[in-house]
C-alpha cells in the first residue's frame, strides 16, 4: 500500500503488523454498514487555526535535578510530540526527585500538561504547591495539541538520546498510558477510544523522502497497550475501493483534560498565579526551596538549553461533529473529530517537516489543502 510516513503527533496510526487479533473491543465498523457520517470537510466549519511548537530535545526529555545555591530545580520539559501521552509518567518521577530532598513546599512553573500534571502529582503527596505561568489552559501550547496516544512522536534521536533511555521511555509510557485510561468514563470525556480509519492513497504514489533527522522509534515496545487494527473487507469498507485499515485509538479531549487537572488541583488547596519569568534569576528569586521547571519550549531561553528545537506543527479546528465521532488519515492528513473540535493537521513528506521553525504564525492556505485532500477520501 502506498502511503506517506505516518509520522506526526498521532505516530499511534501505523499499518504495519495491523493484525486481525481478537481485541475485546466491537470492530470500529459493524459488518454490513453501509456507510460511514461524512465528516463536513470544508472551510466554512472552520473554528480557528493554531500553531503550536513541539519542544523537542534531541537526547529526549529532560528529567533532573540542577543546584543554584539554596535552591533546587528540577527539570522536566522537552518532550517533543509526546508531551501529553508521557505525562503522568514524567509527572511520577518529577515529583519523586522533587521530595527527594525532603522538602513540603514546592513551586512548579508552567500549566501546560507537564505542569499540571506535575503540581498534581506532589499535592497528591501532601506538599503544598503553587503553580506560576505566563498561560493557563486554554492558551498554553499544550491546548494546540493533536490530542492522540502518541508516545515516541518526536522524542529524542537515536543519535543524542544517552544509554538506557529506551527502558526509561517505556517506564514513562507504560505509567502515562494506565493514567489516562482512569480518565476514560469521567464527565467531559478527558480520554476517550474513537474507532480510526487509516485510507490508503490520497498522495502521487511516489515514495516519501526519507527524513534527515533520525528521530527514535519507540512506540513497538508499548504496543501491548493498545487495541490490534484489521484490515476491512470490501463489504465492511466505507472507504472502498481504497484499503482502509481501522483500529480504536485513544483520544484526549485536550479541552476537558486540561480543565480537570486544573479542577483536581484547586480542590486539593493548590494555588495558580499568573506570572512571567524574563529570565533566570526571575524564577530563582521564588520563596518556594524547590522549583520544577514545566516551561515547554520557554525552557530554552530561561534555562540556557541551546540545544532545544521548536517543531512547528499547524491544526485547524473544525466545528465539533457529534454525529461523526472517528479520525481519518488520508493522503499524509489527519482529521479527529474530537469532542472539542475536529483538528485538521498536514504531516507533510517526514518527520522533519516544522524542524527548526521558531515560526507561529497560521497558514490558511496548509489547512485548505489539507481539506482537500482528505474529501477525496470519501470519492468513490
Ligand atoms: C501540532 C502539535 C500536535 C501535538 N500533538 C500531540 C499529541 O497528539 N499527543 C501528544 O502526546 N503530544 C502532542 N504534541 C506535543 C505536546 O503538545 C507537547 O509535548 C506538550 O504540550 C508540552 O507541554 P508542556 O507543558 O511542556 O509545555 P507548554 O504547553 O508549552 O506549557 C509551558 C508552560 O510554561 C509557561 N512558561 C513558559 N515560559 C515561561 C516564562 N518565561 N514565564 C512564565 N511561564 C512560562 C507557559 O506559559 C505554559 O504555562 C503536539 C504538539 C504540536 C505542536
Amino acid at each position: 500500500m502506498q502511503r506517506r510516513a505516518f509520522v506526526g503527533g498521532s505516530g499511534a496510526l501505523l499499518l504495519a503488523g495491523c493484525t486481525r487479533a481478537a481485541t475485546g473491543l466491537s470492530p470500529a465498523l459493524a459488518p454490513g454498514t453501509p456507510r460511514l457520517a461524512p465528516l463536513h470537510l470544508d472551510m466554512a466549519h472552520l473554528m480557528k487555526i493554531t500553531v503550536c511548537l513541539r519542544p523537542f530535545r534531541p537526547a529526549g526529555p529532560r528529567l533532573e535535578i540542577e543546584r543554584f545555591g539554596e535552591k533546587t530545580v528540577v527539570h522536566n520539559y522537552g518532550h517533543g510530540g509526546s508531551g501529553w501521552s508521557l505525562s503522568w509518567g514524567c509527572a511520577d518521577e518529577a515529583a519523586m526527585l522533587a521530595r527527594s530532598g525532603g522538602a513540603s513546599e514546592f513551586a512548579v512553573i508552567g500549566a501546560g500538561v507537564i505542569g499540571l500534571t506535575t503540581a498534581l502529582r506532589l499535592i497528591e503527596s501532601g506538599a503544598k504547591v503553587t503553580i506560576y505561568a505566563q498561560e493557563f489552559p486554554p492558551e498554553t501550547r499544550s491546548a494546540r495539541a493533536t490530542g492522540v496516544w502518541s508516545p515516541s512522536s518526536r522524542v529524542a534521536l537515536s543519535t543524542a538520546a544517552p544509554t538506557g533511555f529506551a527502558e526509561r521511555w517505556e517506564g514513562w509510557a507504560r505509567a502515562s498510558y494506565a493514567a489516562h485510561l482512569r480518565m476514560i468514563g469521567l464527565v467531559g470525556d478527558p480520554a476517550e477510544f474513537l474507532p480510526q480509519y487509516e485510507v490508503s492513497g490520497g498522495d502521487d504514489g511516489a515514495p516519501s523522502p526519507p527524513a534527515q533527522h533520525d528521530f527514535l522509534h519507540l512506540h513497538r515496545r508499548v504496543r501491548d497497550l493498545t487495541p490490534a487494527w484489521e484490515r476491512l473487507s470490501g463489504t465492511e469498507n466505507p472507504f472502498a475501493p481504497r484499503d482502509t485499515a481501522t483500529g480504536q485509538g485513544m483520544v484526549f479531549n485536550v479541552a476537558s483534560y486540561a480543565d480537570r487537572l486544573a479542577q483536581l488541583f484547586m480542590l486539593r488547596g493548590g494555588r495558580m498565579i499568573r506570572r512571567a519569568f524574563p529570565d533566570r534569576a526571575a524564577a530563582l528569586a521564588l520563596g518556594e526551596p524547590v522549583i520544577v521547571n514545566c516551561m515547554g519550549f520557554g525552557a530554552k531561553a530561561i534555562w540556557a538549553d541551546a540545544g532545544m528545537v521548536p517543531v512547528r506543527g499547524q491544526i485547524g479546528w473544525l466545528v465539533p461533529q457529534h454525529d461523526a465521532r472517528y479520525s481519518l488519515y488520508y493522503g499524509g492528513v489527519n482529521a479527529i473529530s474530537r469532542r472539542d473540535g475536529v483538528v485538521i493537521q498536514y504531516y507533510g513528506p517526514n518527520e522533519d517537516f516544522g524542524y527548526g521553525e521558531p515560526d507561529e504564525v497560521a497558514d490558511p492556505v496548509e489547512t485548505e489543502r489539507a481539506l482537500a485532500i482528505l474529501r477525496g477520501a470519501y470519492v468513490g
